[in-house]
């Protein structure tokens, strides 16, 4: 294993606890992680000897506030190899970070006509917001299918980004696990004049994001998914863009001058930030992103292919034709996660039982509904891997589904 898991484990406390007798076995870390001591101390520590409001005070505890909250910018910023951390804003959640694009972008540059093309595989978050934009502004949406195998089909990309104004795609699938070629789709989208987003809710906390190297205009994550607390999100904008962005929520933080009669926002990244901004979220995010790096993003991939790997032969070789394995068959294709159907069996019913023997397995449509059309079905059952699961929690799953097809299916 890339990783040391045993003593992975052993940062996290919550492994520590029984679930209905047996040891946890967390396989649900695609909706959200768990999190490591070191974060749960940071923002307790924070609470403890440091709380103020940012970016008012002149006293001591409200300047020692106000620097942590920056330093936790500046490293999210290191960690996506951003130019500055100008172009950092911290949001609630990817949510809220595509939310923005859309109403403060999308808002100012798309009328009706314009289009976006976006994925067959995509989020909710990152479909919702333009189904918005489309009802108020009557703009067009296209897709990018999906072979069989939960790939993208680029067959007809040239045809489906000519003309577009904004590409947007999820990094990685948090469905079928697909890695999907967020580079050689930024390249088609800035030939065809568009932008280029990624929502990398599922990649940012699982391999190496480099802004850089992808060349986005927007990139969005999420704290809650790689170790750090809820509450808290991330929206990478090139500083350009942010400047000509309007505002998108109005409130304190967010002004240099209020009137009566008007108002003059701030800066980028601040005019992007109304009210108290998430501080101690901000904290534990800054340790989440210390503790992974400390990993390292290569080790962590490589582990969780290597997971993979193993889930997908075992779940295989045990089960047949009996499981439904969704997504693509070569594990350096697809990122952590494990969607399947077992024997025409619910899945919230598998997930109740495997959870009786301690396995938290997610099911349903992981808010990818059209996805769920797409490949058939109304749910699936997920199994989602991170830095603190090895081969015996996918052990643990392969023998929960014997019990689960015992209990729904006695012989
Ligand atoms: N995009 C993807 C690909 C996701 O997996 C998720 C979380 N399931 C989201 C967006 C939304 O994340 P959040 O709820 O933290 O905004």
């Amino acid at each position: 294993m890339a990783l040391n898991v045993d003593a992975v484990k052993k940062d996290f406390p919550i492994l520590e606890r029984e679930v209905n007798g047996h040891r946890l076995v967390f396989l649900d870390s695609a909706a959200s992680s768990q999190k490591p001591q070191v974060v749960i101390e940071a923002m307790a520590r924070y609470y403890e000897t440091t709380h103020a409001n940012v970016h008012r005070g002149v006293y001591t505890l409200a300047e020692e506030a106000t620097a942590r909250f920056e330093a936790a910018r500046d490293r999210a910023a290191r960690l996506i190899n951003a130019p500055s951390s100008r172009g950092v804003i911290f949001t609630k959640n990817v949510t809220e970070s595509i939310n923005l694009v859309a109403y403060s972008w999308g808002r100012a540059n798309l009328s009706a006509g314009d289009a976006i093309l976006l994925t067959e595989l995509e989020h909710h978050a990152n479909l919702v917001p333009w189904l918005m934009l489309k009802e108020e502004r009557g703009i067009e949406l296209r897709y990018i299918p999906i072979t069989d195998d939960g790939l993208l089909d680029l067959t007809d990309l040239d045809r489906l980004v000519h003309g577009v104004r904004l590409v947007a795609v999820a990094g990685v699938s948090n469905v079928l696990g697909t890695i999907t070629p967020v580079r050689q789709l930024a390249d088609a989208a800035h030939a065809a004049g568009a932008l280029f987003l990624v929502d990398a809710a599922q990649m940012v906390p699982h391999m190496t994001t480099d802004v850089a190297a992808i060349d986005c205009d927007f990139l969005g994550f999420t704290g809650h998914k790689m170790c750090g607390p809820t509450g808290i999100g991330v929206l990478w904008a090139r500083e350009e863009l942010l400047e000509s962005m309007p505002a998108f929520l109005g409130g304190g933080e967010m002004i240099r001058d209020v009137r009566l009669d008007g108002w003059t926002p701030n800066e980028i990244p601040w005019k992007f930030e109304a009210g108290t901004p998430p501080i101690a979220e901000a904290i534990g995010l800054h340790a989440a992103i210390d503790y992974l790096d400390g990993l390292g993003f290569d080790a962590i991939r490589e582990h969780e292919r290597l997971l993979v790997a193993y889930a997908l032969k075992t779940l295989g070789d045990r089960y047949g034709d009996d499981i439904v394995l969704y997504g693509p068959r070569d594990p350096a294709a697809r990122g952590g996660v494990v969607s399947f159907s077992f024997k025409d069996i619910h899945p919230h019913d598998i997930a109740q039982v495997l959870d009786e023997k301690g396995v938290a397995l997610r099911a349903g449509h992981h808010c990818a509904k059209p996805l769920m059309r797409r490949l058939g079905v109304g749910a699936t059952a997920r199994a989602s891997f991170y830095v603190y699961n090895d081969e015996a929690d996918v052990d643990a799953l392969a023998d929960g589904l014997a019990a689960v097809s015992d209990f729904f299916l006695p012989a």
